[in-house]
């Protein structure tokens, strides 16, 4: 369907089909917010891959599947999958934001904490729990009209998504706006704490053999370091009706 050029910039989200919008980058780059709020302003599902390994992290903490020194009992977490369940609820919270659900609880804020944050990436680098929340989160995307946050979207989860985006900031900048969050939250961490888990972190994530952090060949870049949150939601914003048009033009 070719169009003129003064009617590319109507074209509407119902024009064409659903797509798969993929977000990948490192922690605390901001791409959480981006997604959700994509998804809000355009009525996609919105999806947060990392809630569901600090969820699986959380059930591992109370489980008894981590040792005080940071070990995990890792034979008997695989044994411990099948039991493990992670769904989400749109406004389950008064702030009306979607909260993670762990076997059917709410765990949105426990699986924020640091000793989450502290033992999660170790959790997502064994293989089969990555298979399994592989598999979840294709399932959520079965219908498209989904956008999705994590590391490795855009590459494992969805490799034919749509559209895919790779957000970077500078770590200094990261550990910045995840302390003022955390300072927010009444959370009395000091800025070090929040660094070295963010760059103990991403070299977990970039290093580990299954499906490490990566930029997807096709995926966008965003420097999303010095921007305003206002700027970063106008360049998605900006790509996804980009993309649109390119699908509507090849209908
Ligand atoms: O996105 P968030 O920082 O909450 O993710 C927590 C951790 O979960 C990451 O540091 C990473 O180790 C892991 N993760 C992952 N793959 C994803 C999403 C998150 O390995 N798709």
């Amino acid at each position: 369907m070719n169009m003129p050029d003064t009617m590319k910039e109507n074209i509407a989200i119902t024009d064409v089909p659903k797509i798969i919008v993929a977000i990948d980058g490192y922690s605390s780059s901001g791409k959480s917010t981006m997604a959700r709020e994509l998804a809000r302003r355009i009525s996609y599902v919105y999806i947060d891959s990392g809630a569901m390994y600090r969820a699986v992290t959380l059930y591992a903490l109370q489980n008894g599947l981590i040792e005080s020194d940071g070990k995990i009992k890792t034979q008997e977490l695989i044994e411990h999958l099948p039991d493990i369940e992670v769904s989400f609820q749109k406004n389950a919270g008064k702030d009306g934001v979607q909260h993670t659900l762990l076997n059917g609880k709410d765990v949105e804020s426990e699986i924020r904490s640091m000793e989450v944050s502290n033992n999660v990436s170790p959790i997502a680098e064994i293989p089969e729990v990555r298979q399994r929340m592989v598999e979840l989160q294709q399932k959520f995307g079965i219908h498209k009209g989904i956008v999705m946050d994590g590391r490795d979207i855009g590459t494992t989860v969805f490799p034919h998504a749509e559209l895919k985006i790779f957000v970077y900031a500078g770590l200094h900048e990261r550990a910045k706006r995840r302390w003022a969050e955390l300072q927010h939250k009444g959370t009395d961490l000091s800025y070090e704490e929040v660094y070295k888990n963010l760059e103990q972190r991403d070299k977990i994530d970039t290093t580990r053999a299954v499906s490490p952090l990566r930029k997807a060949p096709d995926a966008i870049e965003l420097d999303n370091g010095a921007i305003t949150h206002e700027e970063q939601m106008e360049w998605l914003m900006r790509h996804f009706q980009l993309k649109l048009e390119e699908i509507s033009n090849n209908l």
